[in-house]
């Protein structure tokens, strides 16, 4: 199916201004377009989702029209309250009471067996669905004002990386949704953890800020879908949209892993020869090694001291490369334990996997 053209409406909502009445009219705004089977960006903690009615077999349709998705990538259910859970889910499992719990309203996504009232348009076609309950105020009201059940998936065109500023979902959307609520940068910047609840012991599918060890101390054993950080493993991911290539930049993308004083003369030397060649370089760096790299445009991505801002950026600096036409990127590598995880498995999908090891 195509996306209709159409006029899109771009609003501001910070989430500092929640309870102020003009807001709250805006929010009632944008759950009716929802309601009515139009499609809403809007901010999570997380990145920037595309919403469309959840229950509602056009509202999905439309979403992957927009987003040119393939129709057996399932869309996150979100909701805003707990209860909820009952009408969207066939049986809410101990396991899921414990973990929403622990972590929610936040950035973690189960997967439970659906219910009849789930759309399977909404499912890719599965049984099972996928439901999160953000922490985000804005996202909370919205949902609520749309009848309490909006699949989001992440609000850019399908292959680029998840836009974590309204002004990346306005590049990829304007002309393709009814509205964008702009609420600022996004606080976490990758996307939700998700979990499948429906195997023992329940395994990870997507790493995110909620981490293995973190479930663990909930659940017990957790175990992490082995595709997560190989590409040679040889098995299909469990999560059907991990199997897509994603968060691509348009230049070819390079992780280099080694020692920091290898890896900055191999990012080096390769540069040079790529310049010479009439390519344009980029280099995406920590903080603290960034002045030893020569390349033409050489970005930050956060301090090694500080992974939560590495995730935060890592998309943005994607989408700027893009921007700045860079044709050949070299990366870091990162620590692959913890919120490390997450990090190092889209900066993977980024590369297609293509990682030059210098480990001695
Ligand atoms: P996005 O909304 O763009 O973050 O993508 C949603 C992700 O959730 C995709 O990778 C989907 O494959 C995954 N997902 C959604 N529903 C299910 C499900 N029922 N089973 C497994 N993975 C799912
Ligand atoms: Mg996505």
């Amino acid at each position: 199916m195509a996306y209709n053209k159409m006029e899109t409406r771009m609003i501001t909502i910070k989430e500092e201004n929640i309870e102020e009445d003009s807001i709250e009219s805006l929010l009632q705004e944008a759950g009716e377009i929802l309601k009515r089977g139009g499609l809403v960006a809007f901010p999570t903690e997380t990145v920037y989702g595309l919403g469309g009615n959840a229950l509602n077999r056009d509202s999905s349709r439309k979403i992957y029209a927009a987003k040119g998705r393939p129709s057996d990538n399932p869309l996150i259910v979100h909701i805003c309250k707990w209860e909820d859970i009952y009408q969207i889910v066939e049986q809410v499992s101990e396991d899921a009471e414990k973990i929403a719990g622990a972590f929610w309203p936040g950035p973690l996504t189960m997967i439970l067996p659906k219910s009849q009232m789930v759309p399977y348009e909404t499912t890719g076609g599965l049984d099972t669905v996928a439901v999160r309950m953000p922490s985000h105020k804005v996202a909370q009201k919205l949902i609520a004002y749309a009848g309490g059940f909006v699949a989001a998936p992440s609000a850019n065109i399908s292959g680029k990386p998840s836009p974590t500023q309204a002004k990346y979902v306005a590049e990829d959307m304007d002309g393709r949704i009814d509205m964008i609520i702009d609420g600022g940068e996004v606080g976490i910047g990758l996307e939700s953890t998700i979990i499948d609840l429906t195997v023992s012991p329940p395994q990870i599918l997507r790493p995110g800020f909620i981490t293995q060890k973190m479930l663990s101390e909930v659940l017990g054993e957790v175990e992490t879908d082995v595709t997560i950080l190989r590409a040679d493993s040889g098995q299909v991911p469990k999560a059907p949209g991990m199997k897509y290539r994603h968060y691509a930049p348009k230049g070819e993308l390079t992780i280099v892993k080694g020692p920091r004083e290898v890896v900055v003369e191999y990012i080096n030397s390769e540069a040079k020869k790529a310049d010479l060649a009439g390519e344009k370089t980029g280099v995406i760096g920590t903080q603290e090694m960034l002045i030893n790299y020569r390349a033409q445009v050489v970005k930050s991505v956060g301090s090694r001291e500080d992974e939560l801002s590495i995730g935060k950026h890592l998309y943005t600096i994607l989408r700027e490369f893009d921007d700045e036409n860079v044709t050949k990127i070299y990366s870091e590598a990162f620590d692959t334990q913890g919120y490390g995880q997450a990090i190092m498995n889209r900066l993977l999908k980024a590369a297609g996997h293509n990682v030059v090891d210098l480990t001695i």
